[in-house]
């Protein structure tokens, strides 16, 4: 529970299970089926001691996988202090409907240590990441077949690349030890692509949802992405590169953006490159000389705007707030910030909601692509790169003949010559493949949205989508 949450809401995963039922109910699977869908398999807690500053500290640490369905099975390592097994629960299950509803081919798993990783330095942080990887890995809970986290809060690549190494060194002759893991920087085994993922998927989110006039109505909004005013929450790996991207290449405007230590608010828009560095260099956006600064940062939920976008933790936006939201559509790049009962209320003012599982998928697409890498052993676009350029080259080539043979005087802009000879690399063929894979994904969940009328909603449709591939996966294997 956050700290504005009421205590007469239910837990992360009750709020989960409750979507779930909401969407399940208007299915025709078995009880029994339905069940195993829901439930999570297996929560494994750890405690461990690691000797730091002359003294023995003991951690707590957890893995739970929600379905088997299909293996591995996937999903972040969080460090904060709030984890708790519920919370890892409730995440693992939205890994197991996110992996289905985008099809990357993984059951659900979520990870998290009790732990304030602001309160250690790099070594510490070293010891106690190895550690808590060494008691996954000896138990299966981190392994390339059947078990690949990747960062989540208050991880990145650096943790990425010291579970990776730790799974090598217990591991020596696994050629694919490198799959253990995604999220890993690109001289570890990562991929091009992968830290903007998540904030790059919420943009291809956005984009994809006004290509369509009549669903952009829904919002009562109209219009493109251009201007739109928009509201952040936490400016960490996801927020901050969907703010950047979408005031960037887009032409929204950030008017907003929360933190732990309050709000930035300016109608003009705010500098995100700025404000990224003034937290990276100041711990917060407190001083901050450029904008109006708020100390009650959760206040600015509230404010008018277009877009939301709650990138931070869950639950931020429940029965003690929704009713004062303004904002016509929120992006859930967060997993869970809405409770279920908030969700209830937004629903009835008409707000649109992208949901969750699919608006921060772009993460775990980029890890899929990463994973299938490491298996490949090879990088994406090695061996087709040239020989598309020179392809390519053979039509300009034939293109500026036939002016000159006909006397036609044509000529080519440099710039299109450039960007049509140029053949495609790693980065440009991860951002492909997520793009089509956030299109698809919309328009599976936009065809049940519009196609049925006891479907008032992305978030139900979203688990419509995903329930049902789940549930013909577990016919397929007979269960
Ligand atoms: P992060 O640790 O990089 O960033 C979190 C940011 O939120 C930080 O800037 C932090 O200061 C801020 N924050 C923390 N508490 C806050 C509060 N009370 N109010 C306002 N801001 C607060 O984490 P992240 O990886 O960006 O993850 C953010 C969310 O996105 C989480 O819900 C996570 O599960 C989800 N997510 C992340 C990924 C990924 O690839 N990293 C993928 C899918 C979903």
């Amino acid at each position: 529970m956050t700290a504005h949450q009421s205590p007469i809401e239910p837990s992360f995963r009750q709020s989960v299970d409750m979507m779930f039922n909401r969407a399940v109910a208007l299915m025709d699977l078995s009880p029994g089926l339905e069940e195993k869908i829901r439930v999570c398999n297996a929560t494994y807690t750890v405690r461990f001691g690691v000797r730091l500053r002359g003294a023995l500290h003991t951690f707590t640490g957890y893995r739970s996988v929600h379905s088997e369905h299909m293996e591995p099975v996937k999903g972040g390592i969080r460090f904060a202090l709030s984890v708790n097994q519920d919370e890892v629960e409730a995440l693992a299950a939205l890994m197991t409907y996110k992996c289905a509803l985008v099809e990357a081919p993984f059951g659900g798993s979520k990870g998290g240590l009790c732990i304030d990783p602001r309160a250690w330095n790099e070594h510490e942080l070293e010891l106690i990441t190895r550690r808590f990887a060494y008691e996954l890995i000896k138990r299966d809970l981190i392994n390339p077949a059947q078990n690949v986290p990747a960062p989540d809060m208050g991880t990145g690549e650096r943790e990425m690349a010291w579970i990776a190494d730790q799974y090598k060194r217990m591991n020596t002759t696994d050629i694919n030890g490198a799959a253990c893991v995604t999220g890993k920087p690109l001289n570890a085994g990562g991929i091009a692509g992968r830290i903007e993922a998540t904030g790059r998927g919420v943009q291809y989110a956005l984009q994809e949802f006004f290509r369509y006039p009549e669903d952009v109505a829904i919002a009562n909004l109209s219009g493109t992405l251009k201007g739109k005013r928009v509201i952040v929450q936490g400016l960490g790996n996801v927020g901050y590169h969907a703010a950047k991207f979408l005031s960037e290449e887009d032409g929204a405007i950030v008017t907003g953006i929360i933190e732990r230590d309050g709000a930035l608010h300016d109608e003009a828009g705010l500098d995100v490159e700025a404000v990224h560095a003034w937290i990276a260099k100041h711990g917060g956006v407190t001083g901050y000389p450029a904008a109006n600064h708020h100390t009650d940062g959760a206040a600015l939920l509230e404010a008018e705007c277009d877009i939301l976008i709650p990138a931070a933790l869950e639950g931020v936006i429940n029965l003690s707030n929704a009713d004062r939201i303004k904002a016509p559509l929120i992006v859930e790049a967060a997993n869970g910030p809405i409770t279920a009962g908030a969700d209830d209320i937004l629903r009835e003012k008409g707000c649109v909601i992208i949901p969750d599982m699919y608006a921060n998928a772009g993460g775990v697409t980029v890890s899929y692509f990463e994973w299938v890498k490491n298996l490949s052993h090879i990088r994406f676009g090695r061996m087709q790169r040239r020989a598309e350029e020179s392809r390519h080259q053979l039509v300009v080539d034939e293109l500026e003949r036939l002016s000159a043979d006909k006397g036609l005087g044509w000529e080519l802009s440099p710039n299109f010559k450039e960007r049509y000879l140029r053949g495609a690399g790693e980065l440009e063929l991860v951002r492909s493949g997520l793009d089509d894979t956030m299109r698809a994904a919309y328009q599976a969940m936009r065809a049940v949205w519009h196609g049925r009328d006891d479907v008032k909603d992305l978030r139900t449709a979203a688990y419509l989508v995903s329930i049902r591939k789940v549930a013909d996966s577990y016919r397929a294997k007979g269960l």
